[in-house]
């Protein structure tokens, strides 16, 4: 049901089980990123009414600190922090969540069983990524208080089973009683429409917000996302750990190896360290781990954050009184 709340920046706001968990005026969250999301980013999209999320797969602990403090200081308003469940430093990841008082945690790319219930004591909500309704129920068992169902076109980790965004958001919500956020190929209002239309109560957007002035991550990176078109992304490494990246000089090398029966020892010392620092920090664009959505190709502008957010809730409003462009 849709009701609209008071107005913020002009444009009424929105009130569903999204906006009440998160306390936002828009059901638009930021992906957490890694090296494309730190508190720049996600100050920018939480202050212009959406949901911001500070990506700490790239931070050591003392850099996430770092970005959380400076985040609550430059928001009055609710953003989170995503945490990949592979990272390295975990437990430090989490500690200092709670020691700074972070309010909002989505976790991603593992089991949600270990962390959620320690965060959840400490009154933290916590949403949990998931690329299958089977994952879907274990979050929701594990005590997550909403999921994103990210399908197959999203960038970054993704799930090995490639069920695209169409297939898997209407097969989560079937699955838990729980909210369900969409996410993979979302980055406009019309996109946004389409998948609240399946039920979803709200959208993650990365890609989108890969392509803003506050993200973190190269120039050169930014100018090749705006710059592609459909085909240039492909799903893969999927012997290490399934990711979307562009197809450039790096991917090409994987890819032969793959071909060549490479081990997967081997594999990761093709991969070495640092290769996504490399591509979407540094500005590597040969060399470098590229990972972004297939959306890429629907995408042609850099703008600030919170113009991105304003558009995408126009056209979302818009779409929602005309829903069918060509009648
Ligand atoms: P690598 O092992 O190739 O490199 C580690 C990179 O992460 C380096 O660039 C390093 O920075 C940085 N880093 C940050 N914290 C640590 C730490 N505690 N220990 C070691 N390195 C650290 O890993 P990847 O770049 O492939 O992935 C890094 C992390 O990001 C993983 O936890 C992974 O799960 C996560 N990830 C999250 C994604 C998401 O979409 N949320 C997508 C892809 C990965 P420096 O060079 O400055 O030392
Ligand atoms: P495994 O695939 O061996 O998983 C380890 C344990 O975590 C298993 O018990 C597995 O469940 C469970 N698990 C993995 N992913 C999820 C999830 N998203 N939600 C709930 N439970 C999960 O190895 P890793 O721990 O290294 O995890 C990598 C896996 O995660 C890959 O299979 C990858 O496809 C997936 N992944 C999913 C993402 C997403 O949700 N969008 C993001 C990144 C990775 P079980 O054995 O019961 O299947």
């Amino acid at each position: 049901m849709i009701e609209l709340s008071s107005p913020i920046n002009g444009i009424e706001g929105f009130s569903n089980r999204i906006t009440a968990l998160f306390k936002i005026d828009y059901p638009i969250i930021q992906a957490g990123m890694i090296w494309a999301s730190g508190w720049k980013l996600a100050s920018a999209v939480s202050n212009a009414g959406g949901l911001g999320l500070i990506g700490s797969g790239s931070m050591y602990p003392d850099v996430l600190r770092e970005h959380i403090q400076k985040c609550i200081a430059a928001t009055p308003r609710s953003f989170g922090v995503n945490v990949p469940l592979l990272y390295p430093d975990i437990e430090k990841h989490i500690q200092i969540i709670i020691d700074e008082g972070v309010k909002i945690v989505f976790t991603s790319a593992g089991n949600p069983k270990t962390w959620t219930s320690i965060l959840k004591e400490k009154g933290i909500t916590v949403v949990h990524v998931v690329s299958s309704s089977k994952f879907a129920r274990k979050a929701e068992e594990a005590g997550c208080d909403a999921v994103v169902a990210e399908g197959f076109e999203a960038g970054g980790h993704n799930g090995r089973e490639e069920t695209t965004t169409m297939v898997l958001v209407p097969a989560v919500i079937n699955a838990v009683k729980i909210p369900v956020i969409a996410a993979g190929g979302i980055a406009t209002g019309r996109q946004m429409l389409a998948v609240m239309v399946m039920g979803a109560e709200g959208v993650q957007m990365g890609s989108r917000f890969v392509v803003s002035e506050e993200a973190s991550s190269h120039i050169n990176f930014k100018n090749a996302v705006i710059n592609s078109f459909e085909g240039d992304t492909i799903l893969t490494m999927k012997q290490l750990t399934p990711v979307r990246i562009f197809k450039n000089k790096f991917y090409q090398q994987m890819h032969e190896a793959e071909i060549k029966g490479a081990s997967v020892e081997e594999l990761k010392e093709l991969l070495g360290r640092a290769r996504a620092k490399r591509g979407m920090f540094e500005g590597n664009l040969e060399e470098g781990e590229l990972e972004i959505g297939q959306v890429s190709a629907n995408l042609n502008d850099i703008l600030p954050a919170a113009k991105i957010v304003d558009e995408v809730w126009k056209e979302f409003k818009e779409a929602l009184a005309n829903p069918l462009k060509n009648i």
